[in-house]
């Protein structure tokens, strides 16, 4: 059982975040070169972050084999390398990042002026995470708010308590700044107070579109500005000019995607929309492999399983519901006791069917067979318009523009699945219902920091500007 934080303790934590905040930026101005002294102490902040989670490698994988049965495989390939290489990426970055921009304008007004975009620490931030990557995506964005100079409380997934606890674990041995890095635990109250509370400069909010939307609206009666990481349906194509040959390897790499973390991952593909004339080879193929990467499906062995009963059941309600027809690797089928759902395929679905209404958040991938693009196109756009990714197979460029002129999408990836996640400095993030704002390395560093113009101007050249003052006489105007 986690223990949550109590309410009024969490107005302390907050207090203590921004006081913290103020306290320190005071203290910067007193010292001789504050830009020096702080990137030290940034630099200092992560490298402390970086070995408590290193020291923590084997206490990550334990957590979320406890949580959810996660492979450890999975653990240190998806989780722990992602979050030790993106500090490791700031370590490397922050010190050209924090770097003051020149601006050059040779117009009168400003060509004899020092013109500088400063990268400003924004204040005390909110971290809220989701339950599928815990301690990656809670403590990621919190490198990104030290690397941009601010102080963070991280609200990880209740739903996740082993990797919750480690996430404050890993902070409490990091032995960062005193108040630097806060942890909240706890569910919805305890988050409603965080978001209600009015004094954060940013949020970053990691999970489901519909708490997403709570988040923006308690954040806008403050101004508070969001980041938000959403999921939704992404689809696949593998379109009418995409060879035969390369039908196995997609499909390899589609897996990887779908099936990872039990299909618990945001950038998951959701759906496959397949060309008529590919349907039967990709479904063929598409079974073959379910045998071949799960030979006699056991639950017990290295595969994930559902968080809690509720995204369980959901699930197995929609396979128990579809028309289509569900195979499984040795026609496993799900484990109420276990929580476990097994790798499922569904050919035959259409765009009526229970897999096709709201995101699919597990183990199931279905099949909708399509013959002309732009009607295929019309229906996502009509049904999961601005999905977070999507996944192009195709050996016709003209299709791919095709698809990416009609389609937005947070990120795309032709020919593969899941990787663009690992791009060190890329902008990872969403678009309409996927969310807004994006992070990654630099972009992370963007996310948390304010872009300021600092100009400064001369005295000497005043007289090239009197225009500008009254009396706006008629000479003036002829200037
Ligand atoms: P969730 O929205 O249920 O929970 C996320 C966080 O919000 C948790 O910390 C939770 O305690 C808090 N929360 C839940 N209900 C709340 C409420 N009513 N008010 C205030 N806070 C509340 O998401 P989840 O189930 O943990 O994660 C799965 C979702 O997250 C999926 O939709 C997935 O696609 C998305 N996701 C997106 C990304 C991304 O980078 N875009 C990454 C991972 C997961």
């Amino acid at each position: 059982q986690l223990e949550y934080t109590p309410l009024d303790e969490i107005d302390r934590k907050i207090q203590r975040s921004v006081d913290y905040y103020h306290n320190r930026q005071r203290n910067l101005a007193q010292v001789r070169n504050p830009s020096k002294h702080d990137l030290q102490f940034r630099e200092l902040q992560l490298k402390k972050l970086y070995y408590a989670v290193k020291d923590n490698e084997q206490e990550i994988v334990k957590a979320l084999q406890a949580d959810f049965h996660r492979s450890p495989l999975e653990t240190i390939g998806l989780e722990y390398c992602k979050l030790v290489g993106d500090i490791l990426n700031m370590l490397k970055g922050l010190k050209k990042w924090v770097k003051p921009e020149k601006v050059a304008d040779n117009s009168p007004p400003f060509m004899f002026g020092k013109i500088v975009i400063e990268k400003a620490s924004l204040g005390s931030v909110l971290v809220i995470s989701p339950f599928n990557f815990p301690v990656m995506l809670g403590l990621t964005p919190v490198a990104g708010a030290i690397a941009g100079g601010n102080s963070v409380i991280l609200k990880p997934s209740e739903l996740t308590p082993c990797s919750a606890r480690i996430c404050e674990k890993i902070i409490r041995e990091a032995n960062l700044d005193e108040n630097l890095v806060q942890i909240v635990q706890g569910a919805v109250p305890e988050t409603t107070r965080l978001l209600e509370c009015g004094k954060f400069s940013k949020i970053f909010y990691t999970g489901s579109p519909a708490v997403g939307s709570i988040v923006a609206e308690k954040a806008a009666k403050s101004l508070t500005p969001c980041v938000l990481e959403l999921g939704g349906k992404s689809p696949v194509y593998i379109t009418e000019n995409f060879s035969n040959m390369k039908i196995e390897t997609a499909l390899k790499r589609i897996y990887f995607g779908k099936f990872g973390n039990a299909g618990q991952i945001c950038v998951a593909p959701d759906y496959m929309l397949v060309h008529e004339s590919k349907y039967e080879v990709v479904l063929q193929v598409a079974k073959k492999l379910l045998e071949e990467f799960w030979p006699g499906f056991n639950q017990n062995t290295d595969y994930t399983h559902m968080v809690n009963f509720k995204a369980y059941s959901n699930t197995v309600q929609k396979l128990k519901t579809t028309k289509g027809q569900v195979y499984t690797p040795n026609f496993a089928e799900p484990d109420e006791i276990s929580l476990c759902i097994p790798p499922s395929v569904i050919s035959n679905v259409d765009w009526a069917d229970p897999l096709m209404m709201e995101e699919n958040f597990g183990p199931v991938l279905p099949l909708i067979k399509y013959s002309n693009l732009d009607d295929a196109l019309d229906n996502v756009i009509k049904y999961h318009d601005t999905p977070l990714v999507q996944y192009i197979f195709s050996d016709s460029k003209a299709d791919i523009d095709h698809i990416l002129t009609r389609v937005r999408s947070g990120d795309c990836l032709i020919g593969d699945t899941m990787m663009h996640v690992g791009i060190n400095n890329a902008p990872f993030g969403g678009i309409g219902n996927s969310g807004y704002g994006s992070y990654g390395g630099v972009f992370s560093f963007k996310a948390f920091t304010h872009e300021r113009i600092v100009f400064k101007q001369p005295f000497w050249m005043d007289f090239l500007l009197t225009m500008r003052y009254p009396p706006f006489t008629e000479s003036k105007l002829k200037l």
